[in-house]
């Protein structure tokens, strides 16, 4: 049996967790949270990293920092995991759904201008697979009409666009350690990045429940009081304590996952020349992260009997996202601008492939394989 994914463990998880317990100190903002939010502003070049319990928790202290009004709009591509939209609907905000580039799966820049109003306060770009959406003319759009742009790079750390980290671009960025990202913090957990300096402060009492905690702890204050409106944003000492050992071997698990991901590449380079199907597009501008390999295939019900040949191989293949502007609670909460030419469509083409830290390349021949059998 070919699962899909499995979370990756490391090798001192368990140690860095066991010290936690015997500390009897698990509160968040430990030790270990503290290390982690270093590693992420030394080696990814932010000014602020903040862990939280997850990337919809930090997507949601986002929503709070644009300070949104009733009516304000925020554009996100409607090919997307549901909470990069809901997180700003919980915030009163309508979203304006855009259509993606077919290569990347990602929001297409060129649609972006078009869904601008003098309501529009924000711009999620989802780096998809942890393929870098075209940044350089989404900040200039970004300046020129003043909105802050919030990177969704849950499936993106480690990645870069033209040098830089993902993440660390817009004015914030949201990471995700679910246990079925890249790195996780033992199933569930995320981070947000600060990139805009000005943010640092309200940022910090708002994962404080509202309160000026964080400055009384460094001294800064010498009581902390209700500042602000907030929530409770922090990440469990335990769950740090598992990515420690994660970014610890960030290193490897990324090698590891290229080398999967570059073998599923080359085996089946073959099929797309044949016109069978189509292998996912990497952009010059981007270093990716192998968070996913995915095929499209000619369409939904091709589709369906890949993954039904593949079930009776013992392999485990996967697709998502229903387009959120068709789905019950994004009709409600937001609308599709311009033409739906590629989101509906691709997305029915597209199937993922069992890509994990523990899978091995004998395990990706297996699949490639079966996908030739298939084809044949
Ligand atoms: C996984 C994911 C999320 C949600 O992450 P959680 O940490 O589970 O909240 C948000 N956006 C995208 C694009 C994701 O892939």
């Amino acid at each position: 049996m070919i699962h899909f994914n499995k979370s990756p463990v490391t090798g001192n998880e368990l140690s860095y967790m066991t010290d936690v317990i015997n500390s009897k100190n698990m509160i968040g903002d430990g030790y270990y949270t503290k290390w982690c939010e270093a590693w992420f502003e030394k080696h990814l070049n932010t000014h602020k990293a903040l862990l939280t319990p997850s990337c919809t928790a930090a997507l949601e202290m986002a929503a709070l920092l644009a300070d949104l009004q009733p009516g304000d709009e925020v554009i996100v591509p409607s090919y997307t995991f549901v909470t990069s939209a809901s997180a700003f609907a919980l915030h009163g905000a309508k979203l304006v759904f855009v259509d993606i580039d077919p290569a990347t799966m990602n929001m297409d820049v060129s649609c972006v201008e078009n869904a601008i109003t003098e309501r529009t306060k924000v711009i999620v770009p989802v780096h998809y697979a942890g393929v870098a959406c075209d940044m350089d003319r989404l900040m200039i759009l970004s300046k020129k009409y003043n909105l802050l742009v919030v990177e969704d790079a849950a499936q993106g750390v480690m990645s870069t666009y033209k040098g830089k980290a993902l993440g660390t671009i817009g004015h914030l960025g949201c990471f995700s350690f679910h246990g079925t990202k890249n790195y996780t913090s033992g199933g569930e957990g995320g981070a947000l990045l600060i990139n805009d300096v000005k943010l640092i402060d309200r940022a910090e009492v708002i994962r404080e429940k509202g309160t000026n905690r964080s400055q009384f702890f460094r001294g800064q204050v010498d009581k902390y009081t209700w500042r602000d409106i907030g929530s409770s944003f922090l990440m469990s000492e335990l769950q740090a304590a598992y990515l420690k050992a994660q970014l610890e071997n960030a290193g490897k698990i990324n090698t590891k996952r290229l080398a999967l991901w570059q073998r599923y590449a080359e085996n089946l380079t073959g099929l797309e020349q044949k016109g069978l199907i189509e292998l996912p597009v990497i952009p010059s501008s981007c270093e990716h992260n192998a968070h996913m390999f995915f095929v499209k295939v000619q369409g939904v019900e091709e589709r369906g009997e890949l993954i039904g040949y593949l079930k009776r191989e013992k392999i485990t293949a996967v697709f998502h996202y229903i387009p959120l502007h068709s789905s019950p609670a994004g009709i409600e909460h937001g609308c599709f601008n311009g033409e739906d030419k590629y989101t509906t469509a691709e997305s029915e083409r597209l199937l993922r492939l069992p890509l994990y830290y523990d899978l091995t390349i004998e395990e990706v021949d297996q699949v490639c394989s079966s996908i030739w059998k298939f084809y044949s």
